[in-house]
């Protein structure tokens, strides 16, 4: 094991290319941590906003924190030994603060990590998925995955599964009518998860004409959004009236007016995607107060989430097309070939595995 080379890719600012380096020996876990043997990454938008300089992290760092992996070992963690398959929670919580406890929030941990979020000189430095290895952390909450769900399914599952299964858990009782706006990975899995819920009418709006057929694929009516006005003229017609919850996870904030014109007297709004400055609404308090609409922000999730979506993605891997939303996988020596797929858009996500 001490001469097991760990590889791993460096971001340093925007601009310069993603470096990609090795090391000699392997890190040993410290109590409670465990060292995971990455079997495949996927790129998150978050990390390519990162990589174009729109958001900042401390750096030099190793970008990713969707991936599955394999543990190589793991010091007092109970319940896990060498050889399982697992996930992990994009957040380590401390388990101890008002935002753990009181507030049921451990996604914002007084004492919050990030994997993918972390510099290079915090702990062993492997915090990042775009590496052959990563260090696991006490705090971390860590899902068994089981055999029937693929590498290239699951690996998404830690950010944007976990996030729209947190997403969709805030809407209040059974709804007839949803609209997600947004017929991305996020919209796609969210209409997945509204028909598994019951929900009669799901409605995606999306602009991308190639995506339609996929959101029929995952359950829900898709709209074309190329045209605002008609996308909403056509759902209030084929819903006759306004919906009972609106999804946001496009990150376009021109789409907030088109969420609130659909959403009936007492309706919920529920806005996951604007995780970006510029995302100023145009929405007045009135229009708020009139409709008597709850608004509600949704960023990351809890460890209960994470589990949810590994039993939903094992529940529904035979129903519904996971497997064709994420590429097949670019070599992690080639990052920024990857990184650059993961931009044109024409996937899911863009998928990553060690050389
Ligand atoms: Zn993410
Ligand atoms: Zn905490």
């Amino acid at each position: 094991m001490v001469d097991t080379p760990v590889k791993y890719c460096v971001f340093e600012k925007p601009g310069v290319p993603l470096k990609y380096k090795t090391r000699s020996f392997l890190p040993k876990p410290g109590v409670g941590e465990t060292l995971v043997k990455i079997r495949l990454s996927t790129i998150c938008g978050s990390d390519i906003h990162t990589i174009d300089g729109k958001r900042k992290e401390d750096t030099p760092c190793i970008l990713g924190h969707e991936a599955v992996g394999e543990i190589v070992t793991t010091n007092s963690r109970h319940g896990f030994k060498t050889g399982d398959r697992v996930t992990w929670s994009i957040a380590d919580s401390c388990g101890h603060c008002s935002a753990c406890t009181d507030y049921q929030l451990p996604e914002k941990c007084d004492h919050l990590f990030k994997y993918g979020h972390a510099s290079i000189s915090d702990g062993t430095g492997l915090n990042g998925c775009y590496a052959s290895h990563i260090i696991i952390r006490k705090g971390t909450h860590m899902v068994k995955v089981p055999n029937t769900i693929s590498d290239a399914v699951v690996a998404p599952a830690n950010c944007a599964l976990s996030t729209m299964i947190n997403a969709v858990s805030h809407i209040p009782g059974v709804p007839e009518k949803v609209v997600v706006q947004g017929g991305g990975l996020l919209g796609l899995y969210a209409c997945g998860l509204l028909k598994e819920h019951g929900i009669s009418q799901v409605y995606c709006l999306e602009i991308k004409k190639e995506s339609l057929a996929l959101i029929s694929s995952f359950g829900a009516i898709p709209v074309d959004a190329n045209h605002p006005q008609q996308a909403i003229d056509q759902i209030l017609k084929q819903s006759s009236g306004p919906v009972d919850v609106v999804i946001e996870v496009a990150g376009i904030k021109d789409l907030i007016p088109q969420g609130i014109a659909l959403l009936r007297p007492g309706g919920t709004y529920i806005l996951a995607g604007l995780v970006h400055p510029n995302s100023q609404m145009e929405v007045t308090a009135e229009q708020i107060i009139r409709k008597c609409l709850t608004i509600k922000g949704v960023h990351n999730y809890s460890p209960k989430h994470l589990d949810q979506a590994v039993a939903f993605l094992e529940r529904n891997v035979n129903r519904l097309p996971f497997e064709s939303l994420v590429s097949p996988p670019f070599l992690l020596s080639e990052l920024d070939t990857a990184v650059m797929e993961a931009k044109g858009g024409a996937w899911g996500r863009v998928s990553v595995k060690p050389d």
